[in-house]
């Protein structure tokens, strides 16, 4: 049943081997009707941009939804009326087919053992590619983190380890690693990493695809394949996902979805242009009035008009809140390492129960965030290793793990606070100011930035309560080893040459007796 997938032909599956499709909605255990508004729109255009779907599957709902891809949940209608649970990923018709294939065989090469998604079929007519994965039923992250034990934990960043160990081992950086791409299934203790959108390969990768992407965009000499896809552009409409999730989704801008990859590359350039002439980082997205100077530069605070400029979508690949410092720095040769320190970013969040650990909307502020962790000294000495220059407003030292983590776990209460328009409020810490440059230019063409200091928890301030978990009883929180310590300061090691591989962190005394 299971054939190889291909991705030229329009059918991958004959329509004669399967019986009619019959309508059971009895088996569908969720009540998707609050997802399928707005859906079903989409799921009757996806019928009709490839027709060959409705031989074979019924689209349940949209389960997920990014700037580049609709994912939905589908019943196959297999031989002798057997069904089973499919995850339709769509993506977008402008995607680039390199891209499309080089997702593709991520997939089918590394995938389908080892906690990597493998691919059942894939469906193709015209633009329209439809990846079709076996359905892991998932938790929302947020949801279950503050009532997950330290055992789960466990289990959890060992099995994301064996998912990283074995794509590492193609040549394969993922550069997207977060847990809405490591889905978990609570119940079943099963794990998928998922989504290959944004892979890479390294100089050996076993990929072939992506050695193109990877010689394709030296040649550019920009990130013209990098899918740039806008962070906060992302819905999730998890199965199990509670209202609560739903209301505490920080509404953002979403980047103008950017249609070719011609017209990518274009932005792309007139971005680096920009940088060059004034000298200073204008993100398109920035609402910032351009005649209005600031004056906060240097100073402990922000000015009304750096508060007024709207949050910015950074133009690259991955989430900046778990994009490692080599990558917030723009070093050229990343290496698998960068995921690892993403796996490190979940792991924090898991120890201090706190998600996301850090909110950035861009890498200046995502590394000031870095460094109020793990400390400024430090990340400027890291950056000096990669050849990059990091000016800081500010020494802050770096924070004990431990004693932080059981800090913010520890409180009885955890609030999410909202403002009024959705926004996580910013807390009134002294602002800090930070430059990056590569050691070899002089500063002046460097990016300058000010950057907002934001705690990595929020406190109690004025606004909504949205969310407030007690202390859960005693899920093994009490006594967690000094290992697990010291396997997040090797995660999250600044340094990317050092920095512990998915290989190693298997054999981290941590998990002896797994
Ligand atoms: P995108 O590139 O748009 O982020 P992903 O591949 O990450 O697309 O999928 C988006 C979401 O769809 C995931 O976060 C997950 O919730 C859901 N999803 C993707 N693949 C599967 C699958 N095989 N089974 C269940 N849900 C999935
Ligand atoms: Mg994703
Ligand atoms: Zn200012």
């Amino acid at each position: 049943m299971v054939r190889t997938p291909r991705c030229e032909g329009t059918f991958v599956m004959d329509a004669d081997e399967h019986p009619p499709l019959h309508c059971d909605d009895s088996r569908m255990k969720y009540d998707h009707s609050k997802k399928l508004s707005g859906a079903s729109t989409d799921i009757e255009q996806l019928y009709q941009a490839v027709p060959q779907l409705a031989n074979v599957f019924r689209i349940k709902g949209k389960i997920g939804e990014g700037t580049f891809s609709s994912v939905y949940l589908a019943i196959a209608q297999l031989r002798g009326g057997h069904e089973e649970k499919v995850a339709l990923k769509h993506l977008i018709p402008t995607s680039h087919p390199v891209r499309i294939a080089a997702e593709l065989q991520c997939l089918i090469t590394a995938g389908g053992q080892d906690n990597v998604m493998g691919v059942r079929y894939c469906f193709r007519k015209n633009d329209h590619v439809v990846i079709v994965m076996p359905y892991l039923e998932h938790e929302s992250f947020l949801d279950i983190l503050n009532s997950l034990s330290f055992e789960e934990v466990r289990d959890y960043m060992f099995n994301l380890f064996k998912a990283l160990k074995r794509i590492h081992y193609f040549g394969i950086v993922h550069r997207d690693v977060k847990p809405s791409n490591f889905l978990y299934n609570r119940q079943m203790k099963r794990y998928a990493l998922v989504d290959f959108g944004l892979a890479q390969g390294t100089p050996d990768t076993k990929i072939e695809l992506l050695k193109v992407i990877q010689s394709e965009a030296q040649q550019e000499g920009l990130e013209s394949l990098h899918v740039q896809r806008s962070v906060f552009g992302e819905r999730n409409f998890n199965v199990r996902s509670s209202a609560s999730q739903d209301n505490s989704t920080v509404k953002l801008i979403k980047q103008p979805r950017v249609t070719d990859i011609a017209a990518r590359k274009l932005l792309a350039k007139k971005k680096t242009t920009s940088a060059v002439t004034n000298g200073l980082v204008k993100k398109a997205a920035s609402s910032c009035p351009t005649n209005v100077t600031c004056d906060c530069y240097a100073k402990d605070r922000v000015c009304s008009v750096c508060l007024s400029r709207r949050q910015q979508v950074a133009p690259r690949a991955g989430t900046p809140g778990f994009r490692a410092p080599e990558v917030l720095t723009k070093f050229p040769n990343q290496t698998t390492a960068i995921d690892m320190w993403s796996a490190g970013i979940i792991f924090l969040s898991l120890l201090s129960g706190r998600y996301p650990f850090y909110k950035a909307s861009d890498d200046l502020t995502a590394l000031a965030q870095i460094m109020t962790i793990r400390g400024s000294r430090e990340t400027i000495q890291a950056a000096k290793t990669f050849g990059k220059s990091i000016l800081c407003s500010k020494d802050i030292p770096a924070q004990d793990l431990r004693t932080l983590c059981e800090r913010l776990r520890g409180s009885k209460t955890s609030f999410d606070v909202l403002t009024g328009d959705g926004q996580i409020n910013l807390s009134q810490e002294p602002a800090l100011q930070a430059e990056i440059f590569n050691i070899s230019e002089p500063a002046l063409q460097t990016s300058k930035k000010h950057l907002q200091y934001q705690k990595p928890s929020c406190h109690e301030r004025d606004g909504l309560v949205i969310r407030t978990s007690e202390k859960p009883a005693n899920l093994g929180w009490d006594k967690v080893p000094d290992e697990a310590y010291d396997l997040l300061d090797k995660l999250l090691d600044l340094n990317p040459a050092t920095r512990i591989t998915a290989k190693d962190a298997l054999l981290h005394p941590f998990f002896k007796n797994i």
